[in-house]
C-alpha cells in the first residue's frame, strides 16, 4: 500500500507516453512520464528548501499542470498540501495561512504579500536527480482542505492518504465513471476537493487524460471540448446552467465527443438536466459530497439512471442513514447529537449521517469533531430516501427558516418559484421579523428580457405553498452571490 503520491508513479510506469494533461489556455501538453519527472524535480527543491515531513505547503494555483505537479511534489516531499483559492488576494488568505501554520506557498507570482516566516516558491523547478518519496501513507495527513465557508467560518478538514485513496476505490467500483481512454474536462477549481479528488486524483488513478481549463466561459469551453475530444466532464450546476442557456444546436455540436457528465457541490436543477438530455441525448449524473468525506458520498451513477431531484445512492463502501432527533435542544429542530430514530427508505426527513473509509480525520489542528466512536459523521444536510432508496437532499439544517415555530425549507419555496419560466434563479432566506421570529424572503433573478412582477411571484407561491411558507417579501436582483463551485452563498445574501 502506498500513499496518494504513488498514484503518479503508477501512472508513469503504466502509460509513460500517454498524455496526462492538456491545458486549453496555453495548448501545453505533458505525458505521465513528464509530469512524474517534473514532480520529482519540484519535490527535490522543496526538500532542499528545508521542507520536513508534516510541514504545510499552500498551493495558490489555478486549474493547470502547475497545480497537479505541485500537489504531487508536496506529497512526495512528505508535506501536507493546503490548496487555496488563486483568485483571492493574499491578505484575504492570511487567516488561513496562519491557521494552517503554512511554511511555503507555491504560486506563480514572484511577489508575495506574505506574513513573516512564510516563503513563496514557484510551482515548478528544473534539474535532474534521484526520485523523492518520503513514504507518507495511511493515517498520515495528505491535504488540509478549507471548506468554502457557505455557512460559517472556514474549517480545515484533515484528509489522510487513507481517506483520499478510499474514495478513489469507491468511485472506481461505479460502472463507467472514468476509464483509461477518457479525456476528462475540468474547469472547476482544483483547490476545491471536488476538482482535486474525483477530478485530478481519479484521472491519475485510472491513467485517463486531463483537459484543464483555467477559466469557464460556456461558448469557449464547448469549443475546447470539441477541439480536445473531451469524453467526460466533471462540472458544477452553474456550468450546466450556462451550457443549457446556449441552446440545443450549440450544445449538440460542442458536446459531440462527450460520453458522460457529472454534477456536484450544489443542486442541479431538473429543468437543466432535461434541457441537456433533449438537446444531446446525454444525461448529467448528479453526485453529493462534502469535503469531510473526501468528497463523494452518493451518485446517480450507482444505479445508472439519473433521477431529477435525487443525488442517487451511496457509493459501494459508504454507509448512509438518516437520523431523527427529539427536536428540543437544537435551534433548527434537529439535534445532531441526539439520535432518536433512524429512518429508512420511503421514510421521513432526517439528518444525513455517513460512515466509510473515506471520512476525514477531524479538523485541523487537533482533529476535533471527526467521526464518532462508531465511525459515523453527521453532515449538516437534511434529506429523505424515496421508495427506491434514492437520496433527496432537502436543505442544510442551518438554512432552515422558522416562522412562528413552523419549519420552512428554503429549497421547497425555491422550487415553486423557479417553475415560472420568467425566473432565471431564485434564493430564499430567513430574515429577522419581530412578530414571527423569522420571515421568508425571496430574492429573484428574472430571465433575460423577461417581464416579471411581484404579483406573479406571490400568486405562484400562494397557489402551491402553505401560507406560512409564502415569502413575506420578494426582491428582484441582477445576480446572486456564488462560491467558486457555484454554491449559493446564503450567509452573504442574508
Ligand atoms: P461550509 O461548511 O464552510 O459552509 P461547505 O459546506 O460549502 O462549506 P463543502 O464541503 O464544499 O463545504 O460543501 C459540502 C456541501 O455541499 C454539502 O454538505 C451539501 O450541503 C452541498 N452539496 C454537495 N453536493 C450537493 C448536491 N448534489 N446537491 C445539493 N447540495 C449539495
Amino acid at each position: 500500500a502506498h500513499g496518494v503520491a504513488g498514484l503518479l508513479a503508477d501512472a508513469a510506469a503504466r502509460c509513460p507516453d500517454r498524455t496526462a494533461i492538456t491545458e486549453t489556455g496555453t495548448g501545453t501538453t505533458l505525458t505521465w512520464q513528464e509530469l512524474d519527472e517534473a514532480a520529482h524535480a519540484q519535490a527535490r527543491r522543496l526538500v532542499e528548501a528545508g521542507l520536513a515531513p508534516g510541514d504545510r505547503v499552500a498551493l495558490r494555483l489555478p486549474t493547470s499542470a502547475d497545480f497537479a505537479l505541485a500537489l504531487f511534489a508536496v506529497l512526495r516531499a512528505g508535506g501536507i498540501a493546503v490548496p487555496l483559492s488563486p483568485q483571492a488576494p493574499v491578505p484575504e488568505l492570511h487567516p488561513l495561512l496562519a491557521h494552517s501554520g503554512t511554511r511555503f506557498v507555491l504560486q506563480r507570482e514572484a511577489e508575495a504579500d506574505l506574513p513573516e516566516g512564510i516563503t513563496a516558491l514557484p510551482p515548478r523547478a528544473d534539474g535532474e536527480g534521484d526520485p523523492v518519496d518520503a513514504g507518507r501513507r495511511g493515517e498520515d495527513i495528505a491535504v488540509i482542505s478549507y471548506t468554502s465557508g457557505t455557512t460559517g467560518p472556514p474549517r480545515g478538514v484533515q484528509l489522510s492518504h487513507r481517506a483520499l485513496l478510499a474514495n478513489l476505490d469507491q468511485l472506481a467500483q461505479v460502472d463507467g465513471l472514468l476509464e483509461a481512454d477518457d479525456r476528462l474536462l475540468i474547469s472547476i477549481p482544483l483547490f476545491h476537493v471536488y476538482g482535486l479528488g474525483p477530478g485530478l486524483l481519479l484521472a491519475t488513478a485510472q491513467g485517463a487524460s486531463l483537459v484543464l481549463s483555467e477559466r469557464f466561459e460556456p461558448r469557449r469551453t464547448l469549443e475546447d471540448c470539441l477541439e480536445h475530444g473531451v469524453t467526460a466532464i466533471a462540472g458544477v450546476p452553474t456550468m450546466y446552467n450556462e451550457f443549457a442557456a446556449l441552446g440545443p444546436d450549440e450544445l449538440r455540436r460542442g458536446l459531440g465527443t462527450v460520453r458522460r457528465m457529472t454534477s456536484g457541490a450544489a443542486p442541479l436543477h431538473p429543468k437543466v438536466l432535461t434541457a441537456i438530455r433533449e438537446a444531446t441525448g446525454l444525461d448529467v449524473y448528479e453526485g453529493y459530497g462534502l469535503t469531510e468525506s473526501a468528497p463523494v458520498v452518493t451518485s446517480t451513477l450507482v444505479t445508472g439512471y439519473p433521477k431529477p431531484g435525487s443525488v442517487g445512492r451511496p457509493l459501494p463502501g459508504v454507509e448512509l442513514r438518516l437520523v431523527a432527533s427529539d427536536g428540543t435542544s437544537d435551534e433548527v429542530g434537529l439535534d445532531p447529537d441526539e439520535v432518536d430514530d433512524v429512518f429508512e427508505a420511503g421514510g421521513e426527513t432526517g439528518l444525513v449521517s455517513i460512515r466509510g473509509a473515506n471520512l476525514f480525520s477531524g479538523y485541523w489542528p487537533d482533529g476535533a469533531h471527526g467521526p464518532d466512536e462508531e465511525g459515523w459523521f453527521r453532515t449538516g444536510d437534511v434529506g429523505y430516501l424515496d421508495s427506491d432508496g434514492d437520496l433527496h437532499l432537502v436543505d442544510r439544517a442551518n438554512d432552515l427558516i422558522i416562522v412562528n415555530g413552523f419549519n420552512v425549507f428554503p429549497h421547497e419555496v425555491e422550487e415553486v418559484i423557479s417553475q415560472l419560466p420568467e425566473v432565471a434563479e431564485v434564493a430564499v432566506v430567513g430574515v429577522v421579523d419581530e412578530r414571527s421570529g423569522e420571515a421568508v424572503k425571496a430574492v429573484v433573478v428574472p430571465a433575460d428580457g423577461a417581464a416579471l412582477s411581484h404579483q406573479q411571484v406571490a400568486d405562484q407561491c400562494v397557489a402551491h405553498l402553505a401560507g406560512y411558507k409564502v415569502p413575506h417579501t420578494v426582491e428582484f436582483a441582477e445576480t446572486l452571490p456564488h462560491s467558486a463551485t457555484g454554491k449559493l452563498r446564503r450567509l452573504k445574501l442574508r
